[in-house]
């Protein structure tokens, strides 16, 4: 979900570069004087107490905004990302718009403001009263609202310049050249959203296989736990020897030693599109703990894939690999087989179960040639990013 504001002056082109950004990016479109507009032509109580105010260039109430707001959002829960025109209008409204981003789990990537001399502002906003209809399109009112933007929401600015996610743009300057400019600006924010895949699925499914090969095509960063623990046991580190005393006491490693592994490696992939999950949340108390890991870093898992193989074709699986040089200790008979599969189901799906509720989980066939079952989890995986959109 991508959430921008775009902050100018009335006549600045807000609503003009909003019909090309809301089709492009796919975007909802919100802009509150539309919104009141609406309500004053369909003359409803909200329309009727707000005519008096718009007529004289002055700012509505904060409760008829939050009222229209509230309604909208409501209205269009199937949203996958908002564009604000006119809102927030005060320093009060910026603390509103924080309000309805946590309600949406989201938050707004930036604010784009488009500055225009006042003299230029004047002159577009009579040559569209000649059209617009408007009964504020006329030079008294417009004075009256330049002096609202000037007093009331200008110092909208701070509150965005403080919290780091401000950007300023020319706007006096040809519609296409100011569209390019806030493009640039709405590609750079989508680049900075991390596109988060676990994978999960029982042992033999496929899952460390695909995960490597996926995250070499779209440019994540593969991470699995089992992977890192051996590679600390590989390299004879103080923590691998840790890891191998507790494999040999047959005890799981803990969450103290696995979580910082994790940070370390999300802490060292700075260029990276995103990460694919393998191993990892593998138990409930984990799945809370890689939430909150992204949640740090202002994103949250975008994908989970299950990969489905059945019993028999797993338990081949597993038997044909532990005659090959990347037998695993627990895949060495039939027996430790077995009760490594019923292992994981008892730990791992209640996780899945868990996701189930909160997340659409790709289901996978992961009974196929490499190929295919690679295409059918890339197919889900560009899914998300299209989502993320
Ligand atoms: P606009 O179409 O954005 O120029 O808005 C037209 C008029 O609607 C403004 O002059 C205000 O009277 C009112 N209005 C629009 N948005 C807001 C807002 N966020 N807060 C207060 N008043 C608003």
């Amino acid at each position: 979900m991508i959430n921008i504001a775009l902050f100018g002056p009335p006549g600045a082109g807000k609503g003009t570069q909003s019909s090309f950004l809301i089709e492009k990016y796919d975007l909802f479109y919100i802009s509150t004087g539309d919104l009141l507009r609406k309500e004053l032509a369909e003359e409803t109580k909200l329309g009727l107490e707000a005519k008096s105010i718009i007529a004289a260039g002055k700012l509505v109430s904060d409760e008829i905004i939050v009222q229209i707001l509230e309604k909208t959002i409501k209205e269009n829960p199937q949203a996958s990302g908002f564009l604000f025109d006119g809102f927030p209008r005060t320093y009060i409204q910026a603390y509103i718009l924080e309000g309805l981003m946590i309600k949406l789990d989201s938050s707004l990537n930036c604010l784009i403001s488009i500055e225009v001399p006042e003299d230029v502002s004047v002159a577009r906003l009579l040559n569209r009263g000649l059209t617009s209809g408007r009964l504020d399109d006329n030079e008294l009112v417009i004075r009256s609202r330049l002096k609202e933007y000037e007093e009331k929401t200008l110092p909208v600015l701070n509150y965005y310049k403080e919290k780091g996610n401000y950007v300023s743009i020319d706007g006096n300057k040809e519609i296409e050249e100011v569209t390019t400019q806030i493009e640039e600006i709405i590609n750079k924010e989508l680049n900075k959203k991390l596109m988060n895949v676990v994978i999960f699925g029982y042992p033999g499914c496929g899952r460390g296989s695909q995960g490597v090969e996926l995250s070499k095509r779209y440019g994540l960063e593969y991470i699995s736990t089992g992977r890192m623990l051996e590679e600390e046991i590989e390299q004879g580190t103080d923590l691998g020897k840790r890891i191998t005393e507790i494999y040999e006491n047959g005890e799981l490693v803990p969450d103290e030693i696995v979580v910082p592994l994790i940070l370390q490696k999300i802490k060292n992939s700075k260029t990276v599109k995103g990460f694919i999950f393998k191993g990892f949340p593998r138990t409930l108390v984990q799945s809370y703990i890689l939430d909150g890991i992204l949640k740090k870093h202002n994103s949250s898992i975008c994908k989970i894939i299950d990969i489905q193989v059945s019993t028999l074709e797993l338990i081949s699986r597993l038997s044909e690999r532990s005659k090959t040089s990347h037998c695993k200790p627990y895949d060495s008979s039939t027996e430790k087989i077995v009760r490594r599969l019923k292992d994981h189901e008892n730990k791992t799906i209640p996780v899945l179960d868990k996701y189930k509720e909160i997340h659409d989980v790709a289901i996978v066939n992961g009974e196929a040639p490499f190929e295919i079952v690679f295409e059918r989890m890339a197919f889900e995986i560009e899914k998300g990013f299209k989502n993320l959109r």
